[in-house]
């Protein structure tokens, strides 16, 4: 019967509700999955830690056992696999499984699941979704209209006039947004979106949005379902090159803390924008559990924060400098949220900064090819104190040998003192590693250390 088959779970359910120790799934296999698992590792509370699918990384430095051949956007699969090794916790990474209704599936199964249900999960994955919630419950946001009709869409535009911003509404793997500065610029976005179809279905609605001038920033804040506790600062570079240049990729590095995002704004972006979130959504009859890391412009004008865009996961790189800072039991505080119990939780982080510099395969974000090996990642750990390597996109060849399977490889992570010590480190460990088919920016965290603005390293 049914009854019989929750056992095993309510078992470890029982242990987790006892302060005993829980054993944890992590699905996803990028960098910022590598990292949950390293700091779930660490938790007193966590007895063992799965990741499917996993990397090759994340088995060989013992962080997780990894299940490659589990397919996590198969609900009864990973429901079966819970029940086979009594998983008390089960953490989504990624937005896929997220978006597929993994977390539906997983906690209608009574598994304890930290990551939102699809409907909540629209947050990201619609933006009309997101603006009219702004609408409803009084959140900062850019004034936005929506439209199907091309003709509508650009008369709203010339009525406004530019500069303005064209938003595919759908998922469009960040490519979706068109800032455009000239009123030509605008109506070519309204086309390619409307009438060429440019980014399929997710582009068959567009969102005209009023133009933010200021600075940006995230937040990101562990949610469960009721309230919400924030987390430390983290800040990403988005393009490619050294200085801000070139193409946005999924992030070529982090540090935390950022400076951008003073203990004050902290507090006004809690109070404005996520508390309202995750009340409204409550309201809404759409809890939201998970990680709610909101996009933010801190407007010139103002000085306040408005809302740019939400997405339901922490950020990949920010996760991995958030985590090797963090000290709390992760296990402990993710639990805590999956049972609507993080009133009063506060975190515990590790003073000074922690920096993560992304090593990428030569091509990236373009083409690239695969199959580059990789050597001195041993060395590279050991040639400075704290530092530690996560792994996005690699495997072990016949020899042994790391080779490169993706467009981010690497996430070279190191803790200091300071912005200046954690870069140190992290790049005296990024020039040990012997890649030549990968790459990496040379400037990661020089928002935060203007005096050393391109650093030249040689
Ligand atoms: P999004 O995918 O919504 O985060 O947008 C991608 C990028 O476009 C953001 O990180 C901003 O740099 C920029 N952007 C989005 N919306 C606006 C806006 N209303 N005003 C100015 N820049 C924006």
């Amino acid at each position: 019967s049914s009854r019989q088959l929750l056992q095993p779970l309510s078992v470890a359910a029982v242990a987790a509700v006892e302060g005993q120790r829980v054993v944890v799934l992590v699905i996803g296999g990028g960098g910022r999955e590598h990292a949950l698992c390293y700091a779930l590792k660490r938790s007193h509370s966590c007895d063992a830690v799965f990741c499917a699918p996993g990397n090759a990384g994340i088995s060989n430095s013992g962080d997780a056992t990894c299940i490659a051949d589990l397919d996590v956007l198969d609900g009864d699969a990973v429901i079966s696999f819970c029940r086979k090794w009594s998983v008390g916790l089960v953490v989504v990474g990624p937005e896929a499984p997220l978006v597929s209704g993994l977390a539906n599936k997983l906690v209608k199964a009574g598994i304890p699941t930290f990551g939102p249900s699809s409907e909540a999960a629209a947050l990201e994955g619609s933006k009309n979704f997101m603006k009219n919630l702004c609408d409803k419950y009084g959140i900062p946001t850019a004034k936005y209209k929506t439209f199907t009709d091309p003709n509508a869409a650009k008369q709203y535009i010339q009525e406004e006039g530019a500069p303005i911003v064209v938003k595919a509404d759908g998922l469009a793997a960040g490519k979706g947004v068109i800032v455009a500065m000239t009123l030509e610029e605008a109506y070519e976005a309204v086309d390619s979106m409307l009438l060429k179809n440019a980014f399929g279905s997710a582009g068959c609605r567009v969102i005209i949005e009023e133009f933010l001038e200021g600075e940006e920033a995230s937040f990101f804040a562990l949610v469960d379902g009721e309230n919400a506790i924030p987390l430390e600062s983290a800040q990403d570079h988005k393009r490619v090159g050294d200085g801000d240049t070139g193409p946005n990729t999924g992030g070529m590095g982090a540090y935390s803390p950022a400076p951008v995002l003073t203990k004050e704004l902290q507090s006004v972006v809690m109070e404005s924008i996520i508390l309202p979130t995750v009340k409204g959504m409550s309201a809404e009859g759409c809890k939201f559990v998970g990680v709610l890391y909101a996009g933010l412009m801190i407007e010139k004008k103002s000085g306040l924060p408005k809302l740019i865009e939400y997405n339901v996961r922490f950020g990949d790189p920010e996760c991995q400098v958030l985590m090797v800072r963090l000290e709390s039991d992760l296990a402990e505080v993710l639990l805590a949220a999956c049972r609507g119990e993080l009133t009063g939780v506060t975190l515990n982080w590790s003073p000074g900064s922690a920096m993560v510099v992304v090593m990428a395969s030569k091509g990236y974000p373009g083409s690239y090819e695969k199959g580059s090996e990789i050597q001195n990642l041993e060395e590279a750990e050991q040639v400075a104190p704290s530092v530690k390597i996560f792994h996005a996109g690699t495997a072990l060849d016949a020899d042994g040998n790391f080779i490169a399977t993706g467009g981010r490889v690497l996430g070279v992570t190191a803790k200091g003192k300071d912005v200046e010590e954690a870069q140190d480190r992290a790049y005296l460990a990024v020039e040990e590693i012997n890649w030549p088919g990968g790459f990496y920016r040379r400037d990661i965290g020089w928002r935060a250390l203007p005096q050393k603005q391109f650093a030249t390293r040689e």
